[in-house]
């Protein structure tokens, strides 16, 4: 057994109103069709409504708007991608 992620004091961003989560915080995992390595954290408000209005985007679309930075997630991410 392991603790739950969000039993730790961290903070994500959501990816779609821009704003902090802290992951206490109820919220959601976002997980883009077909790879589930790609998932993030948003507030439940927010992906419901991007649902509800069929805007739902990729996870590229959403690191393509993302400003550059360096850190433990980022090059996870640059990792898998680069399969
Ligand atoms: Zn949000």
């Amino acid at each position: 057994m392991r603790p739950a992620a969000n039993l730790k004091p961290v903070t994500y961003r959501c990816p779609f109103c821009e704003e902090h989560l802290p992951a206490l915080m109820e919220h959601v995992l976002v997980l883009p069709e077909g790879d589930t390595r790609r998932r993030r954290h948003a507030h439940t408000e927010c992906a419901l409504a991007e649902k509800r209005a069929g805007r739902m985007p990729s996870y590229d679309q959403w690191l393509a708007a993302q400003p550059q930075r360096t850190g433990r997630f980022s090059r996870l991410f640059a990792k898998s991608r680069a399969r």
